[in-house]
C-alpha cells in the first residue's frame, strides 16, 4: 500500500454531530457511486486526480507519530475524536487500514479519549467491547 505523510491530523470539526476529527487515510477502496462526497471534494482540490487513484487508498505513515504531538495540545479541549469524514477507517479487505485505525482508537483511549467510527464494516459492533468507541 502506498504511504503519504501529513503535516497535521487532528482538527476541529464544524460538523454538528462531530467534535474532533481526523483522516488518516487518503482515498477509499469502498469507490461508492452514490456519489462519495469526500471523493468529490478531493477531485475538485485536485488531491485526487482519478476515481480509480481514490479507490487506492493511501495511509498517513506519520499518524501516530503527529498524534502524539497532537494529543497533549488538544486534549483538554477533546470531548470525542471522529473517524472518518473522508475515507472508511475499516474498508474491507485493507488490513492495514484496518490496524492503524485501531492502533489510533487505541492511542486516544489510553488518553482518555473517546472516539466516534463511520464505517461500512458490521464487525466493528463487536469490538466496541474491547475500545471506547460509539458506532455511528
Ligand atoms: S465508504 Fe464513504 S468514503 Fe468510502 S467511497 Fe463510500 S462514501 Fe466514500
Amino acid at each position: 500500500m502506498q504511504t503519504i505523510e501529513r503535516k497535521s491530523l487532528l482538527y476541529k470539526s464544524e460538523v454538528e454531530y462531530a467534535d474532533f476529527c481526523l483522516n488518516h487515510v487518503e482515498g477509499c477502496s469502498h469507490g461508492c457511486k452514490y456519489p462519495c462526497y469526500a471523493y468529490m471534494m478531493k477531485r475538485r482540490c485536485g488531491i485526487v486526480k482519478t476515481y480509480e487513484e481514490w479507490c487506492k487508498p493511501k495511509i498517513v505513515s506519520n499518524a501516530l507519530e503527529l498524534l502524539d504531538k497532537e494529543i497533549p495540545k488538544y486534549k483538554s479541549k477533546i470531548k470525542y475524536v471522529h473517524l472518518c469524514f473522508s475515507t472508511d477507517p475499516f474498508m474491507y479487505e485493507q488490513e492495514q487500514v484496518c490496524d492503524l485505525s485501531l492502533k489510533i482508537i487505541d492511542k486516544l483511549n489510553a488518553n482518555s479519549i473517546r472516539c466516534t467510527v463511520l464505517t461500512h464494516l458490521e464487525d466493528i459492533i463487536m469490538w466496541g467491547i474491547f475500545y471506547d468507541i460509539i458506532i455511528m
